[in-house]
């Protein structure tokens, strides 16, 4: 039997009551089967000497209540009920059931003047052992027991008392005394069957809030990481019933730097509401958690397409776009969505989401603030980065990996200022790989450090054969930003006793970005040392001006990207004119990359721009190539 919450009733008193009825609809019906059993052998026993309205029409009566009765509670079982109707069958138990003990009580009492002295042992037997059944199977509920045993026990006493036969006297007195014992136990018993109920709601309540913690963010109220994969289970399994869906993994761009530069209180903020905007944009049959740090998970569920989802997840995109209002200002992020549908998942949870975050990895590349649906080519590419990593793997680093260098050039004088080096990777199995494919996958673990340093090393080595006044252009990895990497190439720098000033690092803004207070601190110990910090590919990530001012930097260079299609697009040369106004204001070495005619050049001198790196001046040359191929240009201005 279950009840239903009704409003205004103490979830507590309401559970107990519960149990008390559940207890009850157990008994009773036992109860009633007793005694209408000890009610039908009592009638019979009399059948032959008591007159028939007693013997029999009496007890059918009683009986046929009886019935009832039984019928009545057999239905009531496993019926939901609420909580009002539940306390009405209560209190019904409560007056019925004494009112049937007189009743009963009274038959059996008129029969007694129609016995022999056997028959009125049955009769007081059949009393006494209502009364003790009564309150055995009535021990949860005490009001219906107590009043069965006040209709009965003092009455039959009575009774017995004054027949003026010392047996009976003596089964009054016996009979009293059992029965208040029996009450006394009935008031222990119920009293420790309530202390056991309120103990079972406590652990429930315990291991429903444990249950909840377990699986809830705390911070925004969505669910938790746990409780996404767990849900992602319960989808895949359902798949063939419920039909496809999509999961999406949400990043946001630009959370960091509101951490960093505002604090976390802010940062709390602008993720709760981010839960709360996600939440309202999303459709029904959605399921939104928080798997971490800025990072959320979206299931759409009932049989979506692709479209659908692609059309919700860029809802949700749009409404993180809007600003944040946060104390003395307000803030701007995005949001980029990496989508897989379940007919990609080959039945594991993990595969779906490893494909999603590979589609979001693709989005923040090439479709930031948008969502991306994981595609056949990003299969391939997935194949491609597991081939590299293989290769890189089991690589001899100081064998295979070679270094070239691309000059930084004046374009007015078309002297080289300095040299960046960049990574070449021959790999036996895999062939010439792409630093733009190695570099990331060396990225993922420490690899990377001893990739850095084993270049590093080399390159100083390369750059004490050139002129003074050259400098070196160096690529670090976020990774290299860490203490422990950093002594490593302070120590090398030392060691190679190249002078400082020659050297400059290139940190990319979103190595930069990934972990603000390390690359403050890293970049402070590289301007401690007296070499030059350079932020690379500006304009290419989430650019931050704030960014721009914090940091310790010398330069900065501005990403091929702007360069592109300066010659046709006046936005990109206005966008490119500001950045180099902003290097002027905050007297930054400002260097382009990637200009590949002359005709870009020419506008670039326009826009006041002096140091450029691109094809148009040289490709990427090995060391030994280096005097041949500049000759002049190595010269001092
Ligand atoms: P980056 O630091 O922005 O390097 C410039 C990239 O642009 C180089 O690609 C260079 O060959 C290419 N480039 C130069 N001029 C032009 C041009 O006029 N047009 C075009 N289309 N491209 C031009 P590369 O060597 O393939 O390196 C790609 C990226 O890999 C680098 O971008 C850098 O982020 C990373 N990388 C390379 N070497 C290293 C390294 O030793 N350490 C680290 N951490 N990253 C490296
Ligand atoms: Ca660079
Ligand atoms: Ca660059």
């Amino acid at each position: 039997m279950r009840l239903h919450n009704s409003e205004a009733v103490d979830p507590t008193e309401a559970a107990y009551l519960r149990a008390v009825l559940e207890a009850y609809a157990r008994q009773v019906p036992v109860l009633y089967v007793i005694l209408t059993i000890s009610a039908v052998t009592l009638a019979a026993s009399h059948l032959r000497v008591a007159p028939l309205a007693l013997a029999v029409a009496a007890p059918a009566v009683l009986i046929a209540i009886c019935t009832l009765r039984i019928v009545t509670w057999a239905r009531r079982r496993n019926r939901p009920m609420d909580y009002p109707a539940a306390r009405r069958a209560l209190r019904t138990a409560n007056i019925l059931g004494p009112v049937l003990g007189a009743g009963f009580l009274g038959w059996a009492l008129a029969l007694f003047q129609y016995s022999d002295p056997f028959l009125q042992a049955h009769v007081i037997f059949f009393c006494g052992f209502t009364v003790v059944s009564c309150i055995f199977c009535q021990l949860h509920a005490r009001t219906a027991a107590l009043g069965v045993t006040l209709a009965v026990v003092p009455a039959l006493t009575l009774f017995l008392l004054t027949r003026g036969q010392p047996t009976l006297v003596a089964i009054g007195v016996n009979l009293a005394l059992v029965s208040a014992a029996m009450v006394r136990m009935l008031f222990v018993h119920s009293r420790s069957f309530r202390e056991m109920i309120l103990g079972q709601l406590e652990t429930k309540r315990l291991s429903d809030e444990n249950y909840r913690l377990a699986n809830l963010d705390s911070l925004t109220s969505l669910p938790n990481r746990r409780r996404f994969f767990a849900r992602l289970d319960e989808a895949i399994e359902n798949v063939g019933s419920r039909g496809r869906f999509v999961v999406g993994v949400i990043d946001l761009d630009g959370f960091k730097p509101i951490n960093d530069l505002y604090g976390h209180i802010a940062g709390d903020k602008v993720l709760i509401e981010a839960g709360d905007r996600l939440a309202a944009a999303a459709g029904d049959d959605t399921f939104i958690s928080r798997l971490g740090g800025d990072e959320f998970a979206v299931i759409f569920a009932g049989s979506v397409s692709d479209a659908e989802a692609l059309g919700f997840a860029e809802r949700m995109c749009a409404a993180l776009q809007a600003p944040f209002a946060l104390q003395g200002g307000s803030a701007k992020i995005s949001a980029s969505v990496g989508l897989v549908s379940s007919d990609q998942c080959g039945g594991s949870a993990k595969l779906l989401y490893e494909r999603a975050d590979y589609a979001l990895y693709f989005a923040k590349g090439a479709r930031r603030g948008h969502p991306v649906m994981f595609s056949a080519e990003h299969e391939t590419a997935i194949r491609r980065f597991h081939a590299v990593e293989q290769a890189l793997m089991s690589a001899d680093i100081d064998r295979e990996f070679s270094l070239n260098y691309q000059p930084i050039v004046d374009a007015r004088t078309g002297k080289v200022g300095s040299l960046e080096a960049l990574a070449r990777w021959t790999s036996p199995t895999a062939g010439v790989v792409s630093p733009a494919d190695f570099i990331p996958v060396a990225e993922r673990s420490e690899l990377i450090n001893y990739i850095t340093q084993a270049l590093l090393r080399r390159a100083l080595a390369d750059a004490a054969a050139w002129p003074d006044h050259v400098g070196l252009s160096f690529n670090l990895s976020a990774r290299d930003l860490s203490p422990e990497a950093m002594l490593g190439i302070i120590g090398l720098v030392r060691a190679s006793g190249l002078d400082p000033k020659r050297l400059v690092f290139e940190i990319t803004e979103t190595a930069a970005m990934r972990d603000f207070a390390l690359a403050e601190s890293a970049l402070n110990a590289l301007h401690a040392l007296g070499v030059g910090v350079a932020l690379d590919d500006f304009g290419a990530g989430h650019s931050s001006l704030t960014y721009v001012r914090l940091l310790p930097l010398d330069e900065i260079k501005i990403d091929r990207g702007f360069i592109l299609d300066i010659e046709r697009d006046p936005t990109s040369r206005d966008i490119t004119r500001s950045m180099v106004d902003l290097c002027r204001n905050l007297k930054l070495a400002c260097v382009i990359e990637g200009v590949e005619t002359e005709t870009q050049r020419d506008i670039l001198t326009g826009l006041g721009c002096r140091l450029m790196q691109g094809y148009l001046f040289s490709p990427p040359l090995k060391a030994e190539d280096i005097p041949l191929r500049l000759g002049d240009a190595l010269l001092a201005a």
